[in-house]
């Protein structure tokens, strides 16, 4: 590598010297208040890029907001996106948030707002439809170019107290193809990554005394043929790369020989 007099961004290699912005490894309307890395590492424009191009537009996805509504985590304005929801008897589409105690409607058109509340005075009973999203509409070109950004942030979280990391993370060739596919989106046209339930999205965990929610987590693993994969949790479904392949193979076979046991969880919760 030629010598620079500046601090090289991670993943576009300019000037990140001057940099500002905290880079959030997992957005903060997901829930993620813990995992940052400080300015210097991430430079503004791709801090700015990854916002706009990847992360803005997945959060926006159906499914998504479906499920930072159903937990109830706001965006950084505070505000919770509605699911969308339809009152049977009224034929009256509806926005819907829940949390863990109470259910809150309200009509889509606001015009319908006293129609809406003579039908709740009348009628002692009613249908409300909140469809659940399909598991396809998760778009897999977003996902994985998601999945890969938080990997090499997460990757740069754990050894950057490491004299050297730097250099070491932006010489390493098994980390471009990827590096290249978060920043830059083309190729290769896609990245496969694994997708499976490994509890529910609302599932509550016991610490001690405490009970939490898991939002997301997530680890790597090295294996003996020096595969890197990065493995992620979000709401309760897994989700894992080959960080030096865009073919999912790898990590098929590692977890078939770990009779399917997520890395995460080497002794499964409370089902
Ligand atoms: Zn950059």
């Amino acid at each position: 590598m030629g010598v620079t007099n500046f601090i090289q961004c991670l993943f576009c290699r300019g000037d990140a010297t001057n940099s500002r912005s905290v880079e959030h490894i997992i957005p903060e309307s997901l829930g993620n208040i813990d995992h940052t890395l400080p300015p210097g590492i991430v430079c503004d424009r791709c801090n700015n890029y990854f916002a706009r191009k990847i992360e803005g537009p997945l959060l926006e996805t159906e499914h998504f907001r479906h499920l930072r509504s159903v937990m109830a985590i706001g965006n950084k304005r505070g505000r919770i996106p509605p699911m969308s929801g339809f009152v049977s008897h009224l034929k009256m589409p509806v926005n819907v948030w829940m949390d863990t105690s109470a259910i809150f409607v309200e009509p889509k058109d606001s015009g319908r707002a006293g129609e809406f509340v003579r039908s709740l005075l009348e009628r002692p009973q009613g249908t409300l439809f909140v469809p659940f999203p399909e598991k396809t509409q998760l778009e897999p070109h977003l996902m994985s170019r998601f999945i890969g950004k938080v990997a090499i942030e997460a990757l740069a979280l754990r050894v950057m107290h490491v004299e050297g990391w730097r250099e070491e993370l932006l010489s390493n060739e098994g980390l471009e193809p990827l590096r290249r596919f978060v920043r830059v989106g083309e190729k290769p046209k896609e990245w496969q990554f694994c997708r499976r339930n490994v509890y529910r999205f609302d599932q509550r965990f016991r610490d001690g005394t405490n009970v939490f929610e898991t939002l997301h987590e997530y680890d790597f693993v090295y294996t003996d043929q020096k595969l890197l994969f990065f493995v992620m949790a979000i709401f309760g479904e897994e989700f894992a790369i080959d960080m030096g392949n865009p073919e999912i193979q790898s990590y098929e076979t590692y977890l078939q020989e770990q009779n399917g046991v997520s890395p995460l969880y080497p002794v499964c919760p409370n089902r």
